[in-house]
This record gives structure tokens, sequence and C-alpha cells, in this order.
């Protein structure tokens, strides 16, 4: 069998952590097998659809670099098609025209309530319609079988089964002519050959209604899988109160999207306790029954930790492609500085995200306007003086400049001193970072540069001296 999944998001908001995931297991199932994948954008709903919403979306899957190989196919494109195939199931007799009134409909759902009973069309035009004229508003409305059952295997669920006398007659055409929106996701999963549908739970009780219809068109069933929900660390359904929910947030707030894809794909599946995917891994062993039955938690620590791991194993050049973007943000200019791949070496292991790298590499390319008071009260004292001195004038002769030559004048100054490294390095390192914490201080040096470590040191002179004078 082909094997060709689909992504079929309702563009409404943007692509949230929920969406994503989805997105990644049709996407994954489908790479495992060497089969296809289709984006579907299921644009129906013009009230609630926005470009901003589709732009949103594809931004998103790009960014996470989930590739489709058909689509983006619209479902407001496709209107000719879905009425073709209505008007081909009115002649078939698998639909029907209802007439019914507003005032009709209504008081038989009040007479149902009242009755305790589910509110449900009771297929009054179903076999009578001799009265009425096409030219008359109407819906059409499926002819949904009123025996049996429907019965599917879902691939993470196992058997589902609906009885029909549960489904009424679905209005599968408004009367403005529009399809609706179960209708027309049956009509596209048929003509685009979806092997299998993996989709939200939510979706659920649509999977009888849609199996109903493909049978009447005699199409082929797909295989049906639907993941379960995503919480939030609360125990409730994930939401924008849990913070970043739409991928590009965090995209905004530093994660890698290997990071993101990573912490998903184990977000409701397992392969043994293994926890670090790369994409070629996860293509390998994705299987729909590995996928958690039960909700999953959404858990920041556990992305921080990958995203962390991310930052430290990737390559430092591609980990330098997304920090480049967090940097403009931040309109720091990096001509005239380190290149970034050698600041992701140097603050990997102290960031947990890449906006944080972003933000604690600017003293490599930018003087800072003053010392952190802090740092300055306690290291930039009388007592520095001399330490700087001598280690500004070691550094000033060294050639090549290296890690390794900073370090030997930074240990030459101790050791002539008779002082720990200590009282030398904080100074130092206060002095050309302007803070606290920073890199060793023989890597942070080198990479502010000769030049730019000396101007520093003299500032941080010059502010001591300062202090002196005041007393
Ligand atoms: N458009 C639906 C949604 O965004 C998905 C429908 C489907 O996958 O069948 O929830």
């Amino acid at each position: 069998m082909k094997i060709k999944t689909r992504f079929a998001p309702s563009p409404t908001g943007y692509l949230h952590v929920g969406g994503a995931r989805t997105a990644l297991y049709s996407w994954l199932f489908s790479r495992h097998a060497g089969g296809e994948f289709v984006l579907r954008i299921e644009d129906t709903d013009l009230e609630r659809s926005t470009q901003e919403a589709i732009d949103a979306i594809m931004a998103g899957m790009n960014w996470l670099n989930l590739d489709w190989d058909e689509g983006p196919y619209f479902q407001t494109k496709r209107f000719d098609r879905y009425n073709a195939v209505i008007d081909d199931m009115l002649v078939q007799g698998t639909a029907y025209r209802c007439f019914c009134s507003k005032v009709r409909l209504d008081a038989l759902r009040e007479k149902q309530m009242a009755n305790g009973e589910k509110p449900r069309y009771d297929g009054h035009c179903r076999d009578s319609q001799c009265s009425h004229t096409d030219d008359e508003p109407h819906v059409v409305r499926f002819r949904n079988p009123q025996e049996g059952s429907v019965i599917f295997d879902d691939n993470i669920r196992g058997p589902i089964e609906f009885s029909n006398q549960e489904l009424d007659d679905l209005i599968i055409r408004r009367t403005d002519g529009a399809p609706t929106y179960n209708f027309c996701v049956v009509v596209d999963d048929w003509d685009m050959e979806i092997s299998h549908v993996i989709r939200g739970e939510d979706h659920i009780n649509n999977t009888p209604r849609q199996i109903n219809i493909l049978k009447a068109l005699g199409a082929p069933v797909p295989e049906y899988a639907h993941v379960s929900m995503i919480l939030g660390d609360d125990g409730k359904k994930l939401s924008k109160r849990h913070g970043a929910v739409g991928v590009m947030q965090y995209r905004d707030d530093g994660y890698l999207p290997q990071a993101l894809l990573n912490y998903l794909v184990r977000l409701g599946w397992s392969h043994g306790d293994q926890e670090i995917f790369s994409l070629d891994d996860m293509k390998t062993f994705f299987t729909l029954d590995a996928i958690n039955k039960s909700a999953s938690a959404f858990n920041t620590e556990k992305l921080q930790w990958l995203n962390h791991h991310y930052i430290n194993h990737m390559p430092a050049e591609e980990v330098a492609v997304h920090l480049a973007w967090h940097v403009e943000q931040l309109g720091i200019e990096t001509r005239n500085g380190p290149e970034l791949k050698d600041i992701v070496k140097l603050l990997g292991e102290r960031c947990k995200t890449l906006k944080e790298m972003a933000e604690s590499c600017r003293y490599f390319y930018e003087d800072f306007h003053q010392f952190d008071a802090d740092a300055a009260k306690k290291h930039l004292r009388p007592v520095a003086r001399q330490p700087l001195e001598a280690v500004r004038a070691k550094l000033a002769t060294i050639s090549p400049w290296t890690p390794e030559n900073v370090h030997h004048a930074i240990q030459g100054t101790a050791d002539e001193l008779g002082v720990g490294m200590g009282k030398v390095g904080m100074p130092l390192r206060v002095a050309v970072t302007g803070a606290g914490q920073s890199p060793g201080m023989d890597v942070t040096v080198y990479a502010i540069g000769q030049a730019r470590s000396l101007q520093r040191i003299d500032r941080a002179l010059a502010y001591i001296a300062e202090r002196e004078a005041r007393g």
C-alpha cells in the first residue's frame, strides 16, 4: 500500500504545539515508510480563517523543517469539486434535499430536549419531498445508514464502534450552497489518496460520519489514528495560560527546532527509554502503535534540558545560524568580533536558550555602558589596580594572540604577584565583560580581542582611580 498522510490544519490561529506534534507524527509516519505527506489548509470556515493564520502555520512548518510533497491545498479553492460530488450523490440517492424550516427544526430540538433526548434530525425530508421544488431554499443532507454500526480499528486506541442510530443525517451543503466541513474532509482524503489519517482525538466523533460518507461514495476508507491531548503541567488542557503555545513563540524564546521536535516526538511516543532522537532516528523508529493513548503533560524544564543538549551537541555552525537570528533581533552588529560559532562554543554550557545566549554575548561585540554595580563594587577596588596593571602589560605584548598565550599572561601575573588566579581573574573579568560572570577568562579575553580588552582594562583602571580619589 502506498503510504500517504496529511496535516490538515484549520487556519484560525497560530500553529500550536498540539498541531505541530500531530504534523510531526503524520510527517514521520510517511517518512518512515518512504511515503508522501500532504499539507492541506482547511479554510472552509470563512469567518474564522485568516491569512495571518495561514502564514503562521507555514512559518511554523518551515521553521520545524517539516516539508510536504503536495500542497498546500486550500479547501476554499475546491468548492466546485465538492459540489460536483454532492450533485452526484443527489442523483445516486445517497444524499437528499431537506426543506425543513428553521422553525420546524427549532421546535423539533426543543421537543427532543424536553423529552431528555439528544437533539438530532428526524429524517423528515429523507423520503418525502414531493411538495417542494429544487429552487426553494434547502440544505443537502447525507443519507446516513439507519441500521448497524460503524467500527474502525484506531491505530492508537484500538477498535472503536459507533451505532448508526446515534448519527443523524448530516448537512453536507448549506442553504447558501457551501459544502460543510466534514464533507470536504472526506472528498479531500479520497481525492488525495490518503492512506492514514493521523489527527487529534477531538476528531474521533467525526470519524464514523466520514467513514459512512466514504462508503457511500465507494471510496476506500483510510486507516485512522487519533492522538491524545497535550495538557499543561497543571493537568489542564494546554492553552495560552501556560505560556508559549504557538510554535514560533518557541523560536522567539530561543529554542532550536531540533530540540522542539525531539521534545514533541517524545511527548506521547516512546522507543525504549531513549530520550535523544536525531531526525534520522525518529524516521527509523517511528510507529503509530508506540504512541501513548493517554494525554501527555507539557514540561518546559524537559524542553529546556533538550535545548541545552542540542545547543551543545549540534555542530556549532548550525546552532550559529539560529543564534544569528536572535542576535539580529537585539540589534547586535557582529562583524567586528568573534564568529557566532565561537560564541556557541563559549557560552553553550551556560545557556539553556539561544535568547539567553544572544543577550549574554553583547560584550563580545559592543562596549558596555557601565559596570554591573555589584560586580564593580566587589572586584574593581583599589587592591585590584596592581593586578590589572600587571596583566594589562602582559596582554599588551602577546603575539600571536591565542587563548594559550592569554592564559599564560593571567597565570604569569598571578605567579609574579604571589596571589591566587582569582585575584587577577575577577577584576579582569569585570573589566572586560562588565559583569561578574563569564566563561573562562583566557577564552573570553581572547574572543574579545587584544585592542578591545586593553581599552576596557584602561577604563576599569580609570574607574578604580576615580574610586580611590573619592576615598
Ligand atoms: N482541520 C482540523 C483541525 O485543524 C483537522 C481535521 C483532520 O485532520 O481531519 O483540527
